[in-house]
């Protein structure tokens, strides 16, 4: 897989030589999503990129909606871009929409009509299509080409004003039907949507495509450098065409990169909407979704996305990011600041025979390992305690260092116990497991140090609380799950990629608020509260594993 190069950033470095040149005095950037979806970690890479250039150089960024297809787009979609824009740390300078220039956009469409540059066509779609041409065989005229300017300005205004179905007619402009660059025949500038428009209400019967808002809402901004994925890089010498002919209040420039990927999921909006709308998954925000919204209830927290980005560069080069490096982005980050806990997900109860009946008491226990500044918790113990069911095995292969019938290992934080009888029930199942412990070996006794091969989380059955917790895989069990066209991407689907435990024993100090609420659960993972959650019971998210075992297991 290739890997992008590190910490490179092609756009950084015109932005400096325009700073240096006296080109620009200071920068502005643009976020322009469109208010259709959810954002995702594709989206988080621009994010990234435009907020992040104008803080570094002390520019300033616009969050625009670009919001130019009434049938598409909504305002929830355009509050949780807000959100997740937030969420992830920057704060815009100003708040745009494409159809705050609805306005002036049909001024420019009116002056490139008197000038001889924009034409009505009454041909439908399919048409003008076929009218296009290809990349070798330019494309023919349409038979509306040479409309006289009165007509045109005639007919606009009452497209404009209703008086037509959708498709009727469309604005084009004249350029050039035999230029190499398809984008540059005859592009259309308006068609007829008859259709309300969630901000500007009925005003308008006609919306601009694309390419006719965009550079124009970046001049009316004064946008200094507009930054887009590489698809838009044919569209560049359109980008200009129309800035050229239009008394354009600021020339940007347009800049491409390569679009963030990730293998194992899917990034395009049409396809994320399709899972929620279709029910293959629970909402925008599912935590296995590679939505903003879905990573934040999985439990990454923004540094780590910011890091990620951060690392992977920026270039002209398209490539796919494996899973796992942003898997690693928030490993990294939580072993340094999440508090350490035990839990117990698949439990199997284990009774200290010689501890005390009706006794507890209470260990300190530090809350990271390797930081004190974090301070420590109180961990309970009793005479009964829970451990995972796969530390035990009653006839062990060689090297097994958990628990064994009259086997030792230690208990993390506590001290050393011996397996000393196995008890099962009727089917022959084992049920619970009696030990008794080593009292020399607690910490400040003479045994502390006492070496056994085996370390082992636990909870006090007493104390612990019964949680819900819920483990996750990739989405999908192809790396791509777009490659094969003749096959629905959601036959690639992967059926394991949610499991719900609901037997697991959490440590309570992990319940505890005041600090972050994510936590190392030790051996088991990093995982945080979902929103589930109920008074009666917590609900955790893994958000990752403490290694990446997926890499070593698809190998
Ligand atoms: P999608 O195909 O997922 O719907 P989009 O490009 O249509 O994406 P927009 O809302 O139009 O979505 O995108 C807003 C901005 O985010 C654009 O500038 C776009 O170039 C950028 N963007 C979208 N996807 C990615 C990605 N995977 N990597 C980097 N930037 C992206
Ligand atoms: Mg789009």
């Amino acid at each position: 897989m290739e890997q992008p190069t590190q910490n490179t950033n092609f756009i950084r470095n015109i932005v400096i030589d325009d700073l240096d040149s006296g080109k620009h005095e200071s920068i502005v950037t643009r976020f322009p999503p469109e208010p259709n979806g959810f954002l995702h970690i594709g989206h988080a890479k621009s994010i990234c990129l435009n907020f992040g250039l104008a803080d570094e150089f002390g520019g300033r960024t616009h969050l625009r909606f670009d919001d130019t297809n009434p049938l598409k787009e909504n305002e929830d979609f355009a509050q949780s871009i807000m959100n997740d824009v937030r969420w992830l740390g920057f704060e815009w300078d100003a708040l745009h929409h494409a159809s705050d220039y609805f306005g002036q956009l049909y001024e420019w469409a009116l002056h490139l009509i008197d000038e001889g540059l924009a034409y009505v066509d009454s041909q439908d779609a399919d048409t003008i299509r076929a009218q296009r041409g290809t990349l070798t065989e330019p494309g023919t005229h349409s038979p509306y080409r040479d409309r006289p300017v009165a007509e045109n300005r005639n007919l606009f205004e009452r497209m404009a004003a209703g008086e037509f179905a959708d498709g009727e007619h469309v604005l084009r402009a004249k350029i050039d039907m035999a230029a190499g660059n398809i984008n540059l025949r005859d592009p259309v500038l308006y068609r007829i949507i008859n259709a309300a428009h969630h901000r500007t209400g009925d005003t308008w019967h006609i919306y601009p495509m694309y390419d006719w808002a965009h550079g124009q809402s970046d001049s009316l901004e004064h946008i200094t450098h507009s930054l887009c994925t590489l698809e838009f890089e044919d569209h560049r010498p359109l980008y200009e065409w129309y800035l050229k002919h239009i008394p354009a209040p600021s020339q940007p420039r347009q800049i491409e990169f390569a679009r963030g990927n990730l293998n194992y999921t899917v990034m395009s909006k049409r396809k994320l909407r399709q899972l929620v709308e279709e029910d293959h998954v629970n909402g925008w925000d599912d935590p296995r979704m590679p939505t903003i919204a879905g990573l934040r209830r999985r439990g990454y927290t923004p540094e780590s996305i910011r890091a990620f980005w951060g690392e992977m560069g920026v270039s002209k080069s398209e490539s796919i990011i494996d899973m796992g490096v942003l898997e690693n982005a928030i490993r990294n980050d939580l072993n340094d600041r999440a508090p350490r806990a035990m839990a117990v997900l698949d439990p199997i109860k284990v009774v200290l025979l010689n501890y005390p009946e009706g006794e507890e008491e209470f260990l300190e226990a530090a809350l990271h390992p390797k930081d004190e500044s974090m301070g420590t918790r109180q961990v309970p113990l009793s005479r009964e305690l829970w451990i995972e069911r796969h530390d035990f095995m009653e006839e062990p292969p060689r090297k097994y260092f958990r628990l064994k019938p009259d086997g030792e290992v230690r208990l993390r934080n506590a001290f050393i116990i011996k397996c000393v009888d196995v008890i099962k029930n009727d089917a022959g199942e084992v049920t619970e497991l009696h030990c008794e412990f080593d009292p020399d070996t607690r910490s400040g006794m003479p045994g502390a140090n006492r070496k056994v091969k085996g370390t082992i989380h636990w909870v006090s059955a007493k104390h612990a609380v019964a949680a819900e917790v819920r483990l996750y895989d990739r989405l999908f069990n192809v790396p791509n799950p777009l490659a094969d066209k003749d096959t629905d991407f959601l036959e690639h689907l992967n059926p394991e990629s949610l499991t719900v435990i609901d037997t697991a024993w959490v440590e309570p100090a992990a319940l505890e608020g005041g600090g972050p609420a994510y936590r190392q659960f030790e051996r088991n993972g990093y995982f945080t509260p979902d929103d589930d959650s109920t008074a009666e019971k917590p609900v955790f998210n893994r958000t990752v594993t403490l290694r990446d075992t997926w890499a070593k297991l698809s190998r």
